[in-house]
């Protein structure tokens, strides 16, 4: 059998990106299974929500918000620490970059190691990667929850930790007044999850009841279209859990018989590709993925640090 190119880096076909305005002064860029990214008008400022891949990416990003307002950027959020999603940031000019403890943590742990994994397994998504001055660091860190008052009438966005998921610290931001939330990557629709890093059987149930309870009815997950309507977030949700667990069952019932990483690999890849094999970047997550597994279900309770190395000898190992 052919050996299959190394994670997404023969995927060189750019994607059609679509701003979405999501009710006043709220606003998402999709791209069709890209990362997304998105943007909420305080009274007198702009806070941004992730920070794409790199300065350049984002720039054009920026372009097409200006289109709809010029107030300047005060708060960049990072979502979490994951190179395509904060390497982007300098672009912003913003006053404060917030993030969870863990992720300024996890940065300083493996953010270089992330940088280069990350360039190796998407190199499309690093558009002019010179462009980036150097790893994103946070300038104001929580550990449960940060309020920002947008100013007027405009109520307030709550950044809400919501358990060990997708990583360590991976944070959300809830528009209470317009039920809109910004998921990250803790939630996909209709993308394949990537969980190299994650907490599988955290995010499957706590964390992903926690994203639930919110009640929201419009969603912004990590990469895929805007869930609209409380039945296409509960549908976003659920299947994002769906994924998760039947991950969890296959490849503990290879370990429980003392089977192989290899045979779990292709036991979860054989469950899962009837309902998710089409989506995004389903074959390049899901050697990373059930890997991570392999070691969270082995007692390695945290990650252990892709580098462009380790992703090399793990794709050879099961995709090839
Ligand atoms: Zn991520």
């Amino acid at each position: 059998m052919a050996s299959k190119p190394f994670a997404s880096s023969a995927d060189i076909s750019a994607k059609q990106q679509t701003l979405e305005v999501l009710a006043e002064g709220v606003y998402a860029l999709t791209a069709e299974g890209d990362p997304n990214v998105g943007a909420i008008e305080g009274e007198d400022f702009l806070v941004c929500f992730e920070a794409l891949a790199t300065p350049t990416a984002a720039r054009d990003w920026l372009a097409e918000l200006r289109k709809h307002t010029d107030k300047p950027v005060k708060y960049l959020i990072l979502s979490h620490y994951h190179a395509v999603r904060v390497l982007g940031a300098s672009a912003f000019d913003a006053e404060v970059i917030v993030a969870h403890e863990n992720t300024r943590r996890l940065i300083a742990e493996r953010g270089k190691q992330d940088w280069a994994s990350e360039f190796g397994r998407m190199p499309r998504l690093f558009k002019d990667p010179e462009s980036i001055p150097g790893l994103t660091w946070p300038t104001v860190t929580f550990t449960d929850r940060f309020t920002i008052d947008l100013g007027g009438e405009r109520g307030d966005l709550v950044l809400q930790y919501c358990g060990r998921g997708h990583t360590a610290g991976d944070i959300v931001a809830w528009l209470p007044s317009q039920k809109i939330l910004f998921a990250g990557d803790l939630v996909e629709a209709q993308a394949a999850l990537y969980t190299g890093d994650a907490f599988h059987r955290d995010w499957a149930a706590a964390t992903l009841d926690n994203v639930a309870s919110f009640g929201a009815e419009q969603l912004v997950g990590g990469r895929g279209a805007v869930a609209r309507g409380a039945e296409a977030v509960s549908a976003a949700i659920e299947q994002t859990r769906g994924f998760l667990t039947t991950m969890i069952e296959h490849v503990e019932t290879v370990q429980k018989r003392g089977g192989t990483l290899k045979e779990a690999f292709e036991a979860t890849h054989t469950a899962l590709a009837p309902k998710f094999g089409h989506w995004p970047i389903f074959e390049h997550c899901l050697p990373f993925d059930v890997a991570r597994l392999w070691d969270e279900l082995s007692g390695t309770d945290w990650p252990l640090i892709w580098t462009a190395e380790r992703d090399r000898q793990v794709w050879d190992l099961l995709q090839s």
